[in-house]
């Protein structure tokens, strides 16, 4: 590494980003081009000599923007958005000069220390029970993702269950879930060795808004114990992903207490929101879980990746986790003096993703953070009161946070062809290149989802994207009228 050299061409590479994120409304959002596009355009050899950085910048602008689908535009509404902000792109920057594997607290203390102290603070934000925090049997770690997240508590949970129960049980294991529930814990399951009909997915309805029911959990619990069999762990989530559907946390947690199944709560999306006194209240019930996941990538100014686990009993993790080969031992492991984080996940090696959240922590202070995610609730709210005054377009679910789940009311009230419709509306919005909305299915109909959320999104955007909405329905609606 030569340090001018970085200098100058780091600056350059600022330069673009910074124009890229000034022209970014310029590009169509959901990227346009047709698989394959790539292997027209490059070569199929790595080059044998060097080529200037302004040569793969000029292949960056005219080959790989056009297949980059642009998360971070003003006009993305799809999925759940993605964060960044220049605090967390400059955390980012730093974790990538300093460029350390902090596996083991020896590797570099300041990682494991700060990640520790980082996790406090955004616990302290959360308002989570103190036992989530570092100082007692607790703590938290960065994950990369949420499915990592719920991965290695069903693993911890797992071992827990069969040292109780005795090792040869693990068929007897049993997993609940609701049918709202991230895919995420059904790989978990898949990796975990978990077989699938020991795990239950229980039915939601529009009855409940989409959140699980404690008297069908409790049901399928007696009925699984009855049969012998051994309920382990729970997950309820704060948000889903389909509709921000909250499942009732506190009548949930009684249940996995009583019988003794780990009780894992996945926030990935709403966590952030949980930040702002309003909202807590959705949360309530955290201090009957036994870990608890919300990902400060999705909504909290904290660019991709870094998902915050915390758990109640750290050794937990650590038992079913650890390794500990010749190559990796130290005084400080040794005299179990110190945290390594490389017990708490799966892989070994670690980037230094606290430095993000820290820097986004300090350069934004728990108010401006507060205030950014009441915008984007009001922008949703905003977006939800346009949907209500248009009669040909209906709200789905109630809206809790800053997801719009609403679609085409089909003339007729037919549901194949609503369903029909809304599905070619959705690809003629995205087709246009001016906004980026994704899709799900609730009770059998097809739900378009607005999700407010990307950072530069502002009410101009939202009015902008509802005029392209309500133009591309107009224009299927005169088709299917001829
Ligand atoms: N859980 C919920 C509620 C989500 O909405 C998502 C993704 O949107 C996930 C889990 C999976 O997230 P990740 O990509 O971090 O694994």
């Amino acid at each position: 590494m030569d340090a001018e050299q970085l200098r100058e061409n780091a600056h350059k590479m600022v330069d673009f980003i910074a124009d890229y994120y000034k022209s970014i409304e310029n590009f169509p959002v959901l990227s346009q081009v047709q698989p394959g596009y790539l292997h027209k355009l490059i070569p199929d050899c790595a080059p044998n000599h060097p080529e200037s950085l302004q040569t793969v910048l000029d292949d960056i602008q005219a080959k790989i923007l056009p297949g980059v689908t642009h998360w971070q535009s003003p006009n993305y509404f799809a999925y759940y958005p993605s964060n960044s902000s220049v605090a967390g792109f400059l955390g980012e920057m730093l974790s990538a000069g300093l460029n350390i594997v902090g596996f083991s607290w020896i590797t570099s203390p300041a990682a494991t220390e700060l990640e520790m102290i980082v996790l406090d603070w955004l616990g302290k934000l959360l308002k989570l029970p103190s036992d989530f925090l570092s100082t007692g049997e607790g703590g938290g770690v960065i994950q990369g993702t949420a499915s990592e997240a719920v991965l290695v508590v069903l693993l911890a949970a797992r071992d827990k269950a069969l040292k109780r129960v005795g090792k040869n049980a693990l068929e007897k294991l049993v997993v609940y879930s609701s049918d709202q529930t991230h895919s995420a814990l059904q790989k978990a399951c898949q990796i975990g060795g978990i077989h699938p009909e020991s795990f239950r997915v229980l039915k939601t309805d529009c009855s409940t808004n989409y959140s699980l029911s404690p008297d069908l959990l409790a049901e399928s619990v007696s009925r699984d114990l009855a049969a012998g069999l051994i309920p382990f762990f729970l997950c309820a989530t704060v948000g889903t992903t389909s509709s921000t559907a909250v499942d009732p946390l506190p009548a949930l947690g009684k249940i996995a207490k009583s019988s003794g199944m780990w009780f894992h709560v996945d926030a990935a999306y709403a966590g952030s929101a949980c930040i702002c006194p309003e909202y807590r209240q959705y949360i309530d019930g955290v201090e009957e879980a036994d870990s608890f996941n919300m990902n400060a990538h999705k909504w909290l100014l904290t660019n991709f990746d870094c998902s915050a686990l915390w758990v109640k009993d750290r050794n937990a993790l650590i038992q079913s986790l650890s390794t500990n080969p010749e190559f990796l031992k130290n005084k400080a492991s040794q005299a179990n003096m110190v945290v390594d984080y490389k017990d708490w996940q799966i892989p070994l090696g670690r980037r230094f993703r606290s430095l993000k959240l820290w820097m986004v922590l300090r350069l934004y202070g728990l108010e401006n953070l507060q205030c950014y995610i009441r915008n984007h609730i009001q922008l949703a709210k905003h977006f939800e009161e346009l949907v209500g005054q248009d009669s040909r377009f209906e709200v789905v679910t109630p809206r809790i946070f800053s997801l719009v789940c609403f679609h085409l009311v089909p003339p007729g009230n037919e549901e194949d062809y609503g369903n029909k419709l809304n599905h070619d509306l959705l690809d003629a919005v995205n087709s246009t290149g001016k906004i980026f909305i994704s899709h799900t299915v609730l009770s059998g109909k097809y739900i378009l989802r607005f999700a407010v959320g990307a950072p530069l999104t502002e009410e101009r955007h939202v009015n902008a994207a509802w005029k392209v909405l309500q133009d591309e329905a107009s224009a299927l609606l005169a088709r299917d009228s001829v």
